[in-house]
């Protein structure tokens, strides 16, 4: 089986590296934080003191991390230290600009990379049933697919290098859009007295269904599992979708792309953040458009 450095072991990256070591691969962990790294130790993890000691002798490099600078430190540090021919795998999700530096060091000491963001929340990560959006070349990818298989639900090879974290970035700009647009009509709906539940029966079935209403209702009742029946306990935090919005808007102004609706979300959610919200599940930007909250 494969040595993997898994380096970033918090809310997802811990999971993550959980299920490798059930896949039976060696798992060498590194995280700042010491509480992080007992966590990994009790899923079977070998706890090493720094990144460099984690990439040691290691097949395979995952990050898992909070933003570009991170990522690109990790990499200017380990990559020259890597073993000959090892694949480097980026699972944070970051800015596409960062994203093809990161795989310009690895290509300048001779790795293989690969941009492999996720959607699927803590949740998925536990259940090993992550989306991987995937950025690099072929051969990256055929080396990348078989070691995300035992984290994953699907892998999806969307192009080159940075890729991956496009596709990451539109499809949240859309799920922070649509999550707005479904809001507005609940609050629509409550204003014309109509009940939740009768136009959710119809717009479920209509043309204004989407993942926003029909998995992810933002008022109680209609999908029990959704993150309104628990008083918006997240899921997926308001925090994290207006980083995915705002890395959406930066890619937006580098490349030139109209997204008017974009901007106007990424508006909403640093509102709602900045009034202490940022912890809430996203799906609670609907108290905030009915005024329930400051
Ligand atoms: P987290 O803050 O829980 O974990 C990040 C970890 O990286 C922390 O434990 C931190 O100590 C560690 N870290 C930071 N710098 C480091 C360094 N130089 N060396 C080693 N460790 C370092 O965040 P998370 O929720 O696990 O998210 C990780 C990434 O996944 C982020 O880019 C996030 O946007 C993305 N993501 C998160 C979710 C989610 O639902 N939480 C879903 C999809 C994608």
């Amino acid at each position: 089986m494969t040595t993997i450095a898994f380096i970033g072991l918090g809310n997802m990256g811990n999971p993550m590296a959980a299920n490798l070591v059930k896949a039976g691969h060696t798992v060498q962990g590194f995280d700042l934080v010491a509480e992080n790294l007992a966590v990994a130790r009790e899923h079977g993890v070998a706890a090493v003191e720094s990144a460099a000691a984690a990439a040691k002798g290691a097949d395979v490099v995952i990050t898992m991390l909070p933003a570009g600078k991170h990522v690109l430190s990790v990499y200017e540090d380990i990559a020259p230290k890597a073993a000959k021919g090892a694949l480097f795998i980026d699972s944070s999700t970051i800015d596409v600009e960062s994203a093809r530096k990161a795989h310009a060091i690895a290509a300048s000491h001779g790795l293989l990379s690969v941009d492999a963001p996720v959607s699927g929340g803590t949740g998925g990560a536990a259940a090993g049933t992550l989306t991987f959006m995937a950025g690099g070349s072929n051969e990256a990818f055929a080396k990348a697919e078989p070691i995300l298989k035992p984290m994953a639900g699907k892998i999806v090879h969307c192009g080159d290098g940075g890729a991956g974290q496009a596709a990451k970035i539109c499809n949240n700009m859309i799920l922070g859009i649509s999550m707005i647009g479904v809001s507005e009509a609940f609050v629509l709906a409550e204003k014309l007295g109509l009940s939740h539940q009768a136009l959710f029966d119809v717009a479920s079935t209509s043309s204004g269904q989407c993942w926003s209403l029909t998995t992810y209702c933002p008022v109680p009742g209609p999908v029990p599992t959704s993150p309104a029946n628990r008083d918006y306990q997240p899921g997926f935090a308001a925090a994290l979708m207006l980083k995915d919005l705002k890395l959406s808007q930066e890619a937006a102004q580098a490349a030139g792309a109209v997204t008017p609706l974009g901007a106007e979300a990424t508006q909403l959610y640093g509102l709602f953040s900045a009034q202490g919200n940022g912890g809430a599940d996203f799906s609670g930007i609907i108290r905030f458009l009915r005024g329930d909250v400051a």
